[in-house]
Protein backbone atom coordinates (compact mmCIF):
# COMPACT_ATOMS: atom_id res chain seq x y z
CA UNK A 1 0.00 0.00 0.00
CA UNK A 2 1.36 3.65 -0.31
CA UNK A 3 0.69 5.04 3.04
CA UNK A 4 -1.30 8.54 2.81
CA UNK A 5 -1.62 10.92 5.45
CA UNK A 6 -5.43 9.87 5.46
CA UNK A 7 -4.41 6.30 6.75
CA UNK A 8 -5.58 5.88 10.48
CA UNK A 9 -3.56 4.41 13.37
CA UNK A 10 -5.02 0.98 13.09
CA UNK A 11 -4.54 0.65 9.57
CA UNK A 12 -0.54 1.52 9.21
CA UNK A 13 0.01 -0.52 12.52
CA UNK A 14 -1.34 -3.41 9.92
CA UNK A 15 -0.05 -2.01 6.27
CA UNK A 16 2.86 0.44 6.79
CA UNK A 17 6.11 -0.95 4.68
CA UNK A 18 4.60 -4.14 3.79
CA UNK A 19 3.47 -5.25 0.16
CA UNK A 20 2.38 -8.49 -0.89
CA UNK A 21 5.72 -10.39 -2.12
CA UNK A 22 7.42 -9.66 -5.34
CA UNK A 23 8.13 -13.03 -5.86
CA UNK A 24 5.26 -15.55 -4.57
CA UNK A 25 2.52 -13.22 -4.30
CA UNK A 26 2.68 -14.09 -0.38
CA UNK A 27 0.26 -11.80 1.63
CA UNK A 28 2.44 -11.79 4.75
CA UNK A 29 5.54 -10.38 4.87
CA UNK A 30 8.03 -13.69 4.04
CA UNK A 31 11.05 -13.78 6.76
CA UNK A 32 13.76 -13.92 4.49
CA UNK A 33 16.22 -16.08 6.05
CA UNK A 34 19.25 -15.18 4.35
CA UNK A 35 22.64 -14.08 4.69
CA UNK A 36 23.62 -12.22 1.42
CA UNK A 37 21.72 -11.32 -1.70
CA UNK A 38 23.09 -12.24 -5.41
CA UNK A 39 24.35 -9.09 -7.30
CA UNK A 40 22.74 -8.50 -10.86
CA UNK A 41 26.46 -7.84 -11.75
CA UNK A 42 29.44 -5.98 -10.87
CA UNK A 43 28.07 -2.30 -12.04
CA UNK A 44 25.12 -3.16 -9.73
CA UNK A 45 27.08 -4.41 -6.83
CA UNK A 46 29.26 -1.69 -6.62
CA UNK A 47 27.01 0.94 -6.97
CA UNK A 48 25.35 -0.57 -3.59
CA UNK A 49 28.58 -0.16 -1.93
CA UNK A 50 28.72 3.26 -3.05
CA UNK A 51 25.77 3.94 -1.32
CA UNK A 52 24.63 5.30 -5.11
CA UNK A 53 21.44 2.63 -5.28
CA UNK A 54 19.43 1.55 -2.16
CA UNK A 55 19.45 -2.85 -2.18
CA UNK A 56 20.56 -5.35 -0.16
CA UNK A 57 24.18 -6.53 0.08
CA UNK A 58 24.58 -8.60 3.35
CA UNK A 59 21.67 -9.40 6.25
CA UNK A 60 24.06 -7.54 9.16
CA UNK A 61 23.05 -4.12 7.18
CA UNK A 62 20.00 -4.64 5.66
CA UNK A 63 17.05 -7.34 5.58
CA UNK A 64 13.64 -7.08 3.69
CA UNK A 65 11.90 -8.20 6.56
CA UNK A 66 13.60 -6.27 9.16
CA UNK A 67 13.24 -3.60 6.59
CA UNK A 68 9.23 -3.81 6.22
CA UNK A 69 9.70 -3.62 10.26
CA UNK A 70 11.46 -0.53 10.10
CA UNK A 71 9.42 1.27 7.95
CA UNK A 72 6.37 0.35 10.11
CA UNK A 73 7.90 1.65 13.12
CA UNK A 74 8.85 4.51 11.41
CA UNK A 75 5.59 5.54 10.14
CA UNK A 76 3.88 4.93 13.34
CA UNK A 77 6.11 7.27 15.04
CA UNK A 78 5.99 10.18 12.01
CA UNK A 79 9.95 9.43 11.22
CA UNK A 80 10.94 9.45 7.72
CA UNK A 81 13.39 6.27 8.98
CA UNK A 82 14.25 3.67 11.91
CA UNK A 83 16.77 1.38 11.77
CA UNK A 84 16.30 -2.21 13.67
CA UNK A 85 18.47 -3.81 15.87
CA UNK A 86 19.34 -7.14 18.36
CA UNK A 87 17.70 -5.04 21.70
CA UNK A 88 16.55 -1.69 23.30
CA UNK A 89 19.87 -1.78 25.10
CA UNK A 90 21.82 -1.83 21.36
CA UNK A 91 19.45 0.49 19.75
CA UNK A 92 20.53 3.04 22.88
CA UNK A 93 24.07 2.67 21.71
CA UNK A 94 23.28 3.02 18.08
CA UNK A 95 21.20 6.04 18.57
CA UNK A 96 24.04 7.96 20.70
CA UNK A 97 27.15 5.96 18.64
CA UNK A 98 26.88 8.13 15.44
CA UNK A 99 26.48 11.92 17.52
CA UNK A 100 29.18 10.94 20.47
CA UNK A 101 33.46 11.27 20.47
CA UNK A 102 35.96 10.80 23.53
CA UNK A 103 35.10 13.56 26.53
CA UNK A 104 31.59 14.08 24.93
CA UNK A 105 28.52 13.54 27.22
CA UNK A 106 25.01 12.89 27.51
CA UNK A 107 22.33 14.39 29.76
CA UNK A 108 19.62 11.70 30.58
CA UNK A 109 16.76 11.74 33.52
CA UNK A 110 17.12 9.98 36.67
CA UNK A 111 13.99 8.12 36.14
CA UNK A 112 15.26 6.10 33.69
CA UNK A 113 15.03 1.56 32.85
CA UNK A 114 17.68 0.21 35.40
CA UNK A 115 19.47 -1.55 32.68
CA UNK A 116 20.10 1.61 30.85
CA UNK A 117 21.25 3.66 34.52
CA UNK A 118 24.06 1.08 34.63
CA UNK A 119 24.76 1.32 30.62
CA UNK A 120 24.85 5.21 30.81
CA UNK A 121 26.64 5.53 34.02
CA UNK A 122 29.33 2.42 33.67
CA UNK A 123 29.70 0.89 30.54
CA UNK A 124 29.95 3.88 27.87
CA UNK A 125 32.61 5.47 29.96
CA UNK A 126 34.69 2.72 28.18
CA UNK A 127 34.20 4.74 25.10
CA UNK A 128 35.09 7.91 27.10
CA UNK A 129 31.89 9.22 27.04
CA UNK A 130 29.91 10.05 29.79
CA UNK A 131 26.30 11.31 31.37
CA UNK A 132 25.10 13.60 33.81
CA UNK A 133 21.86 12.27 35.74
CA UNK A 134 19.31 15.40 36.11
CA UNK A 135 15.60 15.49 37.60
CA UNK A 136 14.01 16.36 34.23
CA UNK A 137 11.04 18.14 36.62
CA UNK A 138 13.88 20.77 37.50
CA UNK A 139 14.69 22.51 34.02
CA UNK A 140 16.90 24.54 35.18
CA UNK A 141 18.77 21.85 36.47
CA UNK A 142 18.44 20.34 32.70
CA UNK A 143 19.50 24.10 30.86
CA UNK A 144 22.58 24.21 33.83
CA UNK A 145 23.90 20.63 32.94
CA UNK A 146 24.65 21.56 29.39
CA UNK A 147 27.52 22.07 28.47
CA UNK A 148 30.19 22.84 25.15
CA UNK A 149 30.90 18.85 25.22
CA UNK A 150 26.59 17.84 25.39
CA UNK A 151 25.51 15.65 22.36
CA UNK A 152 22.17 14.62 23.39
CA UNK A 153 19.56 14.64 25.91
CA UNK A 154 17.79 11.47 26.88
CA UNK A 155 14.68 10.85 28.81
CA UNK A 156 11.92 8.09 28.92
CA UNK A 157 7.95 9.67 28.27
CA UNK A 158 6.86 7.12 30.99
CA UNK A 159 9.11 6.48 33.46
CA UNK A 160 10.18 2.91 34.39
CA UNK A 161 9.57 2.13 37.08
CA UNK A 162 7.36 4.64 38.81
CA UNK A 163 5.54 5.81 35.47
CA UNK A 164 6.35 9.40 35.96
CA UNK A 165 5.60 11.39 32.61
CA UNK A 166 8.54 13.64 31.31
CA UNK A 167 7.66 16.79 29.94
CA UNK A 168 8.85 16.43 26.92
CA UNK A 169 7.98 19.82 24.87
CA UNK A 170 10.04 21.95 28.00
CA UNK A 171 13.19 19.34 27.50
CA UNK A 172 13.04 19.38 23.64
CA UNK A 173 13.01 23.31 23.97
CA UNK A 174 16.20 22.78 26.04
CA UNK A 175 17.79 20.89 23.45
CA UNK A 176 17.00 22.98 20.84
CA UNK A 177 18.51 26.14 22.60
CA UNK A 178 21.55 23.89 23.03
CA UNK A 179 21.84 22.42 19.08
CA UNK A 180 21.66 19.03 20.23
CA UNK A 181 19.24 16.21 19.48
CA UNK A 182 16.67 15.19 21.81
CA UNK A 183 16.29 11.28 22.62
CA UNK A 184 12.97 9.84 23.88
CA UNK A 185 12.84 6.18 24.79
CA UNK A 186 8.92 5.63 23.92
CA UNK A 187 9.09 1.90 24.94
CA UNK A 188 6.43 1.86 27.62
CA UNK A 189 3.99 4.57 26.16
CA UNK A 190 4.28 3.06 22.56
CA UNK A 191 3.34 5.27 19.46
CA UNK A 192 -0.33 4.60 20.17
CA UNK A 193 -0.32 6.58 23.16
CA UNK A 194 2.12 9.33 23.00
CA UNK A 195 4.28 10.51 19.34
CA UNK A 196 7.40 12.18 20.93
CA UNK A 197 7.98 13.41 17.45
CA UNK A 198 4.96 15.72 17.37
CA UNK A 199 6.14 17.12 20.88
CA UNK A 200 9.47 17.71 19.67
CA UNK A 201 11.57 14.64 20.14
CA UNK A 202 14.95 14.65 17.49
CA UNK A 203 15.04 10.59 18.17
CA UNK A 204 12.94 7.60 19.29
CA UNK A 205 14.24 4.53 20.75
CA UNK A 206 12.63 1.47 21.09
CA UNK A 207 12.78 -2.14 23.13
CA UNK A 208 10.44 -3.58 21.00
CA UNK A 209 10.65 -6.17 23.06
CA UNK A 210 7.78 -5.13 25.01
CA UNK A 211 4.85 -3.85 24.04
CA UNK A 212 5.82 -3.90 20.12
CA UNK A 213 6.02 -7.26 20.27
CA UNK A 214 3.91 -8.03 22.96
CA UNK A 215 3.63 -11.09 23.92
CA UNK A 216 7.23 -11.69 25.72
CA UNK A 217 8.85 -14.28 22.75
CA UNK A 218 11.96 -12.13 21.01
CA UNK A 219 14.25 -8.72 22.35
CA UNK A 220 14.68 -6.29 19.83
CA UNK A 221 14.88 -2.45 19.30
CA UNK A 222 14.80 0.63 16.87
CA UNK A 223 15.86 3.69 16.47
CA UNK A 224 13.84 6.30 14.69
CA UNK A 225 15.18 9.50 12.67
CA UNK A 226 12.63 12.17 13.00
CA UNK A 227 14.62 13.65 9.77
CA UNK A 228 14.05 17.38 10.99
CA UNK A 229 17.42 17.95 12.73
CA UNK A 230 19.80 20.25 11.21
CA UNK A 231 23.49 18.04 11.58
CA UNK A 232 25.02 20.60 9.59
CA UNK A 233 23.98 23.56 11.89
CA UNK A 234 27.10 23.80 14.16
CA UNK A 235 30.20 21.54 14.06
CA UNK A 236 29.11 19.14 17.04
CA UNK A 237 27.87 16.18 14.97
CA UNK A 238 31.37 16.03 12.29
CA UNK A 239 30.62 12.21 11.75
CA UNK A 240 27.36 13.47 9.89
CA UNK A 241 27.92 16.85 8.51
CA UNK A 242 31.69 15.96 7.63
CA UNK A 243 33.35 13.95 5.46
CA UNK A 244 32.97 10.48 7.29
CA UNK A 245 36.85 8.72 7.31
CA UNK A 246 34.90 5.14 7.82
CA UNK A 247 32.87 5.79 4.71
CA UNK A 248 36.21 6.74 2.21
CA UNK A 249 35.12 10.49 3.10
CA UNK A 250 31.57 10.44 2.56
CA UNK A 251 29.28 13.81 4.01
CA UNK A 252 26.30 11.49 5.19
CA UNK A 253 23.90 15.07 5.49
CA UNK A 254 24.81 16.80 2.65
CA UNK A 255 24.61 13.56 0.57
CA UNK A 256 21.45 12.24 2.35
CA UNK A 257 19.58 15.03 3.41
CA UNK A 258 17.06 14.02 5.62
CA UNK A 259 17.57 10.67 5.53
CA UNK A 260 21.50 11.09 6.50
CA UNK A 261 20.91 9.43 10.37
CA UNK A 262 19.02 6.86 9.04
CA UNK A 263 21.78 6.00 6.45
CA UNK A 264 24.70 6.27 9.15
CA UNK A 265 22.80 4.26 10.90
CA UNK A 266 22.70 1.24 8.50
CA UNK A 267 26.43 1.99 6.96
CA UNK A 268 28.73 2.63 9.56
CA UNK A 269 26.65 1.78 12.59
CA UNK A 270 24.97 -2.14 11.91
CA UNK A 271 28.30 -2.60 9.84
CA UNK A 272 30.99 -1.57 12.14
CA UNK A 273 28.57 -2.36 15.45
CA UNK A 274 26.84 -5.41 14.28
CA UNK A 275 24.36 -4.84 16.46
CA UNK A 276 21.50 -6.62 13.95
CA UNK A 277 18.12 -7.19 14.28
CA UNK A 278 17.54 -11.00 12.94
CA UNK A 279 14.59 -11.75 10.76
CA UNK A 280 12.71 -13.98 12.88
CA UNK A 281 12.82 -11.33 15.30
CA UNK A 282 11.53 -8.81 12.97
CA UNK A 283 9.03 -11.40 12.08
CA UNK A 284 7.53 -12.04 15.50
CA UNK A 285 7.85 -8.06 15.95
CA UNK A 286 5.91 -7.34 12.97
CA UNK A 287 3.01 -10.06 14.18
CA UNK A 288 3.03 -8.11 17.39
CA UNK A 289 2.73 -4.78 16.07
CA UNK A 290 -0.26 -5.53 13.64
CA UNK A 291 -2.52 -5.29 17.29
CA UNK A 292 -0.81 -2.92 19.02
CA UNK A 293 -3.66 -0.74 19.75
CA UNK A 294 -6.15 -3.22 20.19
CA UNK A 295 -3.64 -4.42 23.05
CA UNK A 296 -2.38 -0.98 23.97
CA UNK A 297 -6.16 -0.36 25.00
CA UNK A 298 -6.67 -3.26 26.84
CA UNK A 299 -3.42 -2.80 28.90
CA UNK A 300 -4.71 0.72 29.90
CA UNK A 301 -7.89 -0.32 30.51
CA UNK A 302 -6.56 -2.94 33.04
CA UNK A 303 -3.91 -0.72 34.79
CA UNK A 304 -6.74 1.97 34.96
CA UNK A 305 -9.34 -0.48 36.73
CA UNK A 306 -6.45 -2.29 38.98
CA UNK A 307 -4.41 1.12 40.16
CA UNK A 308 -8.15 2.74 41.09
CA UNK A 309 -8.49 -0.68 43.18
CA UNK A 310 -4.96 -0.75 44.82
CA UNK A 311 -5.62 2.94 45.98
CA UNK A 312 -8.17 2.16 47.78
CA UNK A 313 -7.09 -0.93 49.84
CA UNK A 314 -5.70 -0.18 52.63
CA UNK A 315 -2.76 -2.33 52.51
CA UNK A 316 -1.35 -0.18 50.27
CA UNK A 317 0.48 2.70 51.13
CA UNK A 318 0.75 4.22 47.82
CA UNK A 319 0.16 4.07 44.08
CA UNK A 320 2.47 5.71 41.49
CA UNK A 321 0.27 5.21 38.46
CA UNK A 322 0.08 8.46 36.29
CA UNK A 323 -3.84 7.56 34.70
CA UNK A 324 -5.33 8.51 38.73
CA UNK A 325 -6.53 11.94 39.57
CA UNK A 326 -4.14 11.74 42.88
CA UNK A 327 -1.47 11.91 40.73
CA UNK A 328 1.27 14.69 40.22
CA UNK A 329 1.55 13.34 37.01
CA UNK A 330 -1.69 13.15 35.60
CA UNK A 331 -2.29 16.52 33.97
CA UNK A 332 0.47 15.85 31.79
CA UNK A 333 -0.21 12.50 31.24
CA UNK A 334 -3.29 13.55 29.98
CA UNK A 335 -2.06 15.82 27.70
CA UNK A 336 1.08 13.74 26.34
CA UNK A 337 -0.60 10.58 26.17
CA UNK A 338 -4.63 11.26 25.77
CA UNK A 339 -5.53 7.84 25.80
CA UNK A 340 -3.75 6.44 28.71
CA UNK A 341 -0.70 6.79 30.96
CA UNK A 342 0.34 3.36 30.31
CA UNK A 343 0.00 0.42 31.84
CA UNK A 344 3.39 0.08 34.50
CA UNK A 345 3.46 1.65 38.09
CA UNK A 346 4.67 0.55 41.18
CA UNK A 347 2.94 0.31 44.86
CA UNK A 348 4.23 0.69 47.78
CA UNK A 349 3.38 -2.36 50.38
CA UNK A 350 2.80 -1.91 53.95
CA UNK A 351 4.76 -4.40 55.98
CA UNK A 352 7.61 -3.46 54.02
CA UNK A 353 10.12 -6.02 52.61
CA UNK A 354 8.89 -9.12 54.14
CA UNK A 355 5.23 -8.71 53.02
CA UNK A 356 6.31 -7.93 49.42
CA UNK A 357 8.62 -11.14 49.14
CA UNK A 358 5.51 -12.74 50.55
CA UNK A 359 3.07 -10.82 47.75
CA UNK A 360 5.14 -12.20 44.75
CA UNK A 361 4.97 -15.60 46.08
CA UNK A 362 1.26 -15.91 46.57
CA UNK A 363 0.35 -14.21 43.06
CA UNK A 364 -0.86 -17.04 40.65
CA UNK A 365 -2.17 -15.19 37.58
CA UNK A 366 0.89 -12.53 37.60
CA UNK A 367 4.66 -13.63 36.82
CA UNK A 368 7.47 -12.56 39.48
CA UNK A 369 10.10 -11.85 36.03
CA UNK A 370 12.29 -9.09 35.25
CA UNK A 371 10.40 -7.83 31.81
CA UNK A 372 7.37 -5.79 31.22
CA UNK A 373 4.93 -5.33 28.38
CA UNK A 374 3.96 -8.75 28.06
CA UNK A 375 0.01 -9.83 27.39
CA UNK A 376 0.85 -11.78 30.97
CA UNK A 377 0.94 -9.29 33.59
CA UNK A 378 4.24 -9.19 35.37
CA UNK A 379 5.35 -8.38 38.70
CA UNK A 380 8.71 -7.65 40.14
CA UNK A 381 10.22 -6.64 43.57
CA UNK A 382 12.96 -4.98 42.69
CA UNK A 383 14.78 -4.58 46.27
CA UNK A 384 15.41 -8.46 46.33
CA UNK A 385 16.21 -8.76 42.49
CA UNK A 386 17.07 -6.39 39.78
CA UNK A 387 18.28 -3.57 42.85
CA UNK A 388 19.66 -6.38 45.34
CA UNK A 389 23.20 -4.67 45.18
CA UNK A 390 21.87 -1.20 46.04
CA UNK A 391 21.85 0.03 49.45
CA UNK A 392 18.43 0.96 50.46
CA UNK A 393 18.86 4.64 49.76
CA UNK A 394 19.68 3.90 46.33
CA UNK A 395 17.21 1.78 46.15
CA UNK A 396 14.40 4.44 47.44
CA UNK A 397 16.26 7.26 45.30
CA UNK A 398 15.39 4.88 42.16
CA UNK A 399 12.12 4.40 43.05
CA UNK A 400 12.74 0.81 43.86
CA UNK A 401 12.62 0.69 47.73
CA UNK A 402 12.29 -2.12 50.19
CA UNK A 403 8.51 -1.90 50.25
CA UNK A 404 7.50 -1.34 46.45
CA UNK A 405 6.34 -3.89 44.00
CA UNK A 406 6.37 -2.81 40.08
CA UNK A 407 3.52 -3.92 38.08
CA UNK A 408 3.34 -4.56 34.82
CA UNK A 409 -0.86 -4.93 33.72
CA UNK A 410 -1.21 -7.43 30.99
CA UNK A 411 -4.21 -7.81 29.04
CA UNK A 412 -6.22 -10.35 30.82
CA UNK A 413 -9.66 -10.33 32.61
CA UNK A 414 -9.33 -7.70 34.90
CA UNK A 415 -11.34 -9.24 37.61
CA UNK A 416 -9.18 -12.42 37.49
CA UNK A 417 -6.52 -9.89 38.41
CA UNK A 418 -7.48 -7.94 41.26
CA UNK A 419 -8.73 -11.37 42.86
CA UNK A 420 -5.12 -12.42 42.48
CA UNK A 421 -3.72 -9.38 43.99
CA UNK A 422 -6.42 -9.70 46.94
CA UNK A 423 -5.52 -13.14 48.21
CA UNK A 424 -1.54 -12.60 47.25
CA UNK A 425 -2.26 -9.57 49.49
CA UNK A 426 -4.58 -11.05 52.25
CA UNK A 427 -1.41 -13.97 52.67
CA UNK A 428 1.15 -11.17 52.65
CA UNK A 429 -0.55 -9.22 55.63
CA UNK A 430 -0.56 -12.73 57.51
C1 LIG B 1 13.48 -3.16 28.43
C2 LIG B 1 13.78 -1.75 28.26
C3 LIG B 1 14.99 -1.32 27.70
C4 LIG B 1 16.05 -2.30 27.25
O1 LIG B 1 15.57 -3.09 26.21
P1 LIG B 1 16.10 -4.59 25.92
O2 LIG B 1 15.32 -4.99 24.73
O3 LIG B 1 15.83 -5.39 27.14
O4 LIG B 1 17.57 -4.45 25.65
C5 LIG B 1 15.20 0.04 27.56
N1 LIG B 1 14.29 0.94 27.96
C6 LIG B 1 13.11 0.57 28.52
C7 LIG B 1 12.14 1.62 28.93
C8 LIG B 1 12.81 -0.77 28.70
O5 LIG B 1 11.65 -1.13 29.25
Amino acid sequence: MTDGPTYGFDTLQIHAGARPDPATGARQTPIYQTTAYVFRDTDHAAALFNLQEVGFIYSRLTNPTVAVLQERIATLEGGVGAVCCSSGHAAQIMAIFPLMGPGKNIIASTRLYGGTVTQFSQTIKRFGWSCKFVDFDDLDAVRAAVDDDTRAIFGEVIANPGGHIMDVRAIADIADEAGVPLIIDNTSATPYLCRPIEHGATLVVHSTTKYLTGNGTVTGGCVVDSGKFDWSANDKFPSLSQPEPAYHGLKFHETFGALAYTFHGIAIGLRDLGMTMNPQAAHYTLMGIETLSLRMDRHVANAKKIAEWLENDNRIEAVTYAGLKSSPYYERGAKLCPKGAGALFTIAVKGGYEACVKLVEALEIFSHVANLGDTRSLVIHSASTTHRQLSTEQQVAAGAGPNVVRISVGTEDPDDLIADLDQALSKAAS
